[in-house]
């Protein structure tokens, strides 16, 4: 697995997110983001970005609705491009993953961006590896293997 260092994301799309995220506020906005990679994966670039319904409904958690999730992913597949990012909001915290966050990361190659909105709008993303999985993959302890490493992202015009 090759873990992503940098996102390239076209404004348009950065904008797209922050603006669900203050639509969703008070409660936490999440969705996907397809894209590709480049530069043998260490890069991926967003192409489109895809809010889905929070079935928490909750300030402090997010789950993606299933229903969603399926449209989302077919609709990828569809249109030959794959999941590069998943993001979700923070209404009354920082852009940190929570431990929750950490617990709920099940995909490990894409990028978690998260949207703090306590002080300002605040995005970061994060490679982040879940312990549970890392375990079932690795057969090693949880504790030694649970990383979050930052991501940059980079906000472009035209990200291509
Ligand atoms: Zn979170």
């Amino acid at each position: 697995m090759i873990v992503p260092k940098r996102m390239l994301i076209a404004k348009e799309d950065y904008r797209e997110i922050v603006r669900d995220c203050i639509d969703a506020s008070p409660y936490e906005a999440c969705g996907l983001i397809s894209g590709y990679r480049v530069d043998s994966g260490l890069t991926v670039v967003a192409n489109r970005v895809y809010p889905a319904r929070n079935l928490d409904g909750s300030a402090t958690s997010y789950r993606v609705s299933p229903e969603d999730q399926i449209r989302i992913m077919l609709d990828m597949e569809n249109e030959g491009f794959e999941l590069v990012g998943i993001y979700h909001s923070h209404p009354d915290g920082r852009a940190y993953p929570s431990l929750t966050d950490v617990e709920q990361a099940f995909y490990p190659e894409a990028v978690y961006l998260i949207v703090g909105m306590k002080d300002g709008i605040e995005v970061r993303g994060y490679h982040i590896e879940n312990p549970r999985l890392a375990e079932v993959l690795r057969n090693k302890t949880r504790s030694r293997l649970r990383s979050v490493v930052d991501v940059e992202i980079l906000v472009k015009d035209d990200p291509a």
